[in-house]
């Protein structure tokens, strides 16, 4: 890293301090996303802030091999208690958190003590995958759909997690009660209807606290509305740059957190919360554009998408296998990409097809944004800067080898029979994952390496564990 870039981001950043100083902002929290998809954080005082730009805070690179469940696995370059690193954070993020007073945020980048990149970076990965992209002359735009099941508060001990964070604390001044059919509540009535006006009424002043939380926050939201499962709800963000698009889903997700607990409830953003159940997706979102054009329109491809688009679609589609390693990284992941569940658990794509794992939308004729492809297949536990970076990757090679798409599937799958199932099991998803040479190269070995390891260890972890056993292991830790 140059030192001259160094002098200026401290320079800028003894600027936003004292900005944030102003606002009585004592705290940056400095976050990053490990391989098995838990947000890490180091926080530093706004004093400090200048000094962290120049120099960076320490973290050692073990957090790389970190599981789910806190325990440490190894992998062939990275593992051991040996080493440190320095974290970087972009202050062109610098954001003040709406529901943590005090507090501001900002993602990182991983540096080596020497200021070389970390090899295993997840966010310079999904950044140095979006300038290939620009050397194809294309910039893809990107965004995650956020899902989670709100708990009530006697949920708190079931799910762990966040729930025991808030554990002793009470609700906060304005609580809300959890909605009568939060997950672990008993159940007095049948849960109010799936996408019901009755869900958003429930919990009327949490959701208007939310959209207030991402208007201070300047995240522009699309939409907001209940979703199928009991306690489920749904955010979406307006699309941006790859990067830009995975560090969104961090503060999206850690804006939910913050003002559920302030109204006294925790929440599940684990891929399943009931084993049985509907779980929650981060269903990713892409369009691709050269000189202010979308290509996914206007083009003698399928559904008027241009070849291009097709192309870069068909790598996408042709490496799924491989990529639900990134994509649906815990066996949780499993229990949710079930057949006619709207998770995208068969190989193929089509048009608005909620059943295929790529879904095209063609948008209003009107609209030039409007035209984009949704992979359905990721979910929560999903890094989103591995999944962003890991997508271009396999959308590119499919331009390199001139892929088409086979033809569209329309229906669903489960009913009309016909389509392969994409991989059943975190094991299953691994061994494509091993075998892809796209993939390796793309994310490079040590990141590679790491990203196999804590796959392998955590199918290892919940081999023998039930389907409620996962869900209760891993709803509450993302
Ligand atoms: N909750 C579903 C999932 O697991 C997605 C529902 C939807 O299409 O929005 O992906
Ligand atoms: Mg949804």
């Amino acid at each position: 890293m140059e030192l001259a870039a160094r002098e200026q981001a401290e320079s800028l950043a003894r600027q936003e301090a004292a900005r944030l100083a102003a606002e009585d902002v004592h705290g940056v929290a400095l976050t990053w996303v490990d391989n098995a998809g838990l947000t890490r954080v180091k926080a530093v005082p706004t004093a400090r802030l200048a000094h962290t730009a120049r120099w960076g805070v320490g973290m050692s690179p073990v957090f790389d091999i970190y599981l789910v469940d806190d325990s440490l696995t190894t992998s062939r370059h990275i593992g051991g208690p040996d080493g440190d690193l320095r974290l970087f954070p972009d202050l062109g993020r610098l954001t003040v958190l709406a529901a943590q007073p005090g507090w501001a945020w900002a993602p990182v980048d991983r540096y080596d003590q020497l200021g070389a990149p970390h090899p295993a970076c997840q966010r310079q990965f999904a950044r140095r995958m979006t300038e290939r992209a620009a050397e194809y002359g294309i910039e893809p735009r990107m965004g995650f759909e956020t899902e989670w099941v709100v708990l009530g508060p006697n949920a708190r001990g079931a799910a762990g997690g966040p729930g025991s964070a808030a554990a002793g604390e009470g609700p906060a001044e304005g609580a809300t009660a959890g909605p009568a059919d939060a997950v672990g509540e008993p159940r007095r009535s049948p849960p109010s209807p799936a996408y019901g006006m009755a869900r958003l009424v429930e919990l009327s002043d949490y959701l208007d606290d939310l959209l207030s939380a991402f208007s201070a926050q300047r995240v522009e939201v699309l939409q907001i509305h209940p979703e199928y499962a009991p306690g489920q709800y749904e955010i979406s963000v307006a699309p941006s740059d790859p990067v830009g698009a995975a560090d969104l889903a961090v503060l999206v997700r850690e804006t939910i957190r913050g003002v559920s607990l302030r109204h006294g409830l925790s929440t599940a953003f684990g891929p399943v919360v009931e084993p049985d159940g509907v779980g929650n997706g981060a269903h990713l979102h892409l369009s691709l554009w050269r000189d202010g054009r979308n290509l996914c329109r206007d083009g003698d491809g399928p559904h008027g998408m241009t070849r291009e688009c097709e192309a870069f679609l068909a790598g996408v589609l042709g490496e799924l296998p491989a990529l639900m390693a990134v994509v649906a990284p815990s066996p949780a992941g499993y229990l949710r990409l079930r057949p006619s569940r709207w998770s995208g658990a068969f190989h193929c794509w089509g048009l608005e097809n909620r059943e295929a794992a790529l879904r095209f939308i063609t948008g209003s004729p009107a609209d030039p944004g409007g035209a984009n492809a949704e992979l359905k297949t990721v979910d929560p536990a999903a890094n989103p800067y591995l999944a962003v970076g890991s997508v271009i990757a396999a959308g590119l090679a499919g331009i390199d080898a001139g892929a088409s798409l086979p033809p569209p599937v329309a229906g669903d799958p489960a009913v009309t029979g016909g389509q392969s199932r994409l991989p059943v099991s975190l094991t299953e998803a691994l061994g494509h994952f091993e075998g892809s040479a796209v993939l390796r190269e793309a994310l490079g070995e040590p990141l590679f390496e790491a990203v196999a390891a804590v796959r392998r260890a955590e199918a290892a972890l919940f081999a023998d564990a039930t389907p409620a056993e996962i869900a209760a292991a891993t709803r509450g830790r993302y």
